[in-house]
């Protein structure tokens, strides 16, 4: 156990990996990064980890191409191998939606988004798996896809190992001590850290890893359910797909495997981070599962008949950590010393990486690529809090 370090961060999911791994490959003095758990034991373990770019401001969408092109060129910016499988990511529009991405794609062209909209005639000749109708209009990036989640936190960590970084997993953090209004330690389940520096990338924790520190932003909770299933043999490319008209997504899983899920607006389902059943139940695939095949009816080969015609592989549930505008909280706190870098709102898997990068540049008094600071938790009081061309609940 070591006993004094230039840095901690607490959590060792996306978040606090990336600013781990950023800050060791910009040479910070000794960094250690504390999980209670096991890396990556958190809700980033259950990510769909969709690599999309669609969002509808800058800093996100400056973030999110960031990532793509790091996911892009995983080995070399991320230390090694995520998995990433750049299929594209297709977002599909009922007709009052339209008009949110006619909006938004000039607006993501703009900050470097390879992006293009598509009529349903387009779709359908480019994917006749999918089914278009009730859809008036589509967006589809090409460079966009998705990773491994655990491979990518296991990557951002083993490499920055290699660069010195002290990694103590089954150490949580009880304490945060403060001297003349600085952070000034850890304490933790394994001793105390002496430190100028502590992250809180605690995910659905953050909030009470505040709380020692006497910063509060308060979380709500939603448990979030996936499931995979069997596709048929010779079941074709389809992009990720964000399928607006009936809130759900889905994508290849791996070989011959669909991943699906449902997307929002919808009621959350409140669960405790600590202690929730991260199974799934029949009453989410019986809802997810017919809105599958309408829109992809080959996939009735497989799933449609009785208990899913026993193409059903996996289910789990991970709880997101909702902030009140849905966007993450990342900066400097008015504790000196003591930054705050989660809230990801079902959504900082792909963000999670250029977070790191920018958030390490600000710590070590660097002026970051991509400007944090309409992320502060000071939006809040400020009432500068993020919105979507989606509506309220929407994350893009
Ligand atoms: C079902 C689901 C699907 C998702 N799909 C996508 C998607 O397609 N694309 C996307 O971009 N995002 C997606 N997300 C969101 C994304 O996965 C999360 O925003 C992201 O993984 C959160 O990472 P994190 O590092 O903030 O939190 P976590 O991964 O939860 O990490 C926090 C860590 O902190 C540790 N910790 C907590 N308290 C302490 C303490 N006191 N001491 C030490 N350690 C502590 C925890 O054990 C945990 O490992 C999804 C999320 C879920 C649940």
């Amino acid at each position: 156990m070591i006993e004094r370090a230039d840095a901690v961060v607490i959590g060792g999911g996306i978040i606090g990996a990336s600013v781990a791994h950023f800050l060791t490959k910009l040479g910070y003095g000794r960094v250690a990064l504390v999980e209670k758990s096991e890396i990556c034991g958190g809700s980033t373990q259950y990510s769909a980890a969709h690599i999309r770019q669609h969002y509808s401001n800058e800093v996100a969408i400056r973030l999110a191409v960031r990532g793509a092109a790091m996911f892009a060129n995983a080995e070399e910016e991320l230390g090694g191998p995520v998995g990433f499988v750049q299929d594209g990511y297709m977002v599909i529009a009922p007709p009052e939606q339209e008009q949110a991405i006619r909006d938004v794609v000039p607006v993501q062209r703009r900050f470097g988004v390879e992006t293009e909209i598509l009529t349903p005639q387009e779709v359908s000749h480019r994917w006749p798996e999918l089914d278009v109708e009730g859809i008036a209009l589509a967006c589809f990036e090409r460079t966009s896809g998705y990773a491994d989640p655990v491979a990518t936190v296991r990557a951002l960590v083993r490499s920055a190992q290699q660069r010195g970084l002290e990694l103590l997993e089954g150490c949580e953090a009880t304490a945060i001590e403060i001297e003349r209004g600085r952070v000034g330690g850890v304490v933790t389940s394994q001793g105390t850290i002496a430190t100028g520096v502590v992250v809180n990338a605690g995910g659905p924790w953050g909030d009470r890893i505040g709380r020692m520190v006497g910063v509060d932003h308060p979380l709500r909770f939603s448990r979030e359910h996936e499931a995979v299933f069997e596709a048929p043999d010779g079941f074709g490319e389809i992009p990720v797909m964000s399928d607006a008209a009936q809130r759900l997504y889905f994508r290849h899983y791996g070989e011959g495997k669909v991943l699906v899920g449902e997307g929002w607006p919808k009621e959350p389902e409140p669960a405790d981070p600590e202690n929730y059943d991260a199974g799934t139940d029949e009453e989410h695939l019986a809802r997810m599962v017919p809105k599958l095949v309408r829109r992809v009816p080959s996939l009735a080969a497989t799933i449609g008949g009785e208990g899913y015609g026993g193409a059903y592989v996996t289910g789990y549930s991970g709880v997101y950590d909702i902030t009140e505008d849905w966007y993450p909280i990342v900066g400097e706190e008015e504790v000196g010393g003591y930054y705050s870098a989660f809230g990801g709102s079902g959504h900082c898997f792909k963000l999670g990486p250029a977070i790191g990068e920018a958030l390490a540049s600000v710590i070590a008094g660097e002026a970051p690529e991509i400007d944090l600071s309409d992320l502060s938790g000071a939006r809040f009081a400020a009432g500068r809090t993020f919105g979507s061309v989606w509506g309220p609940g929407n994350r893009a």
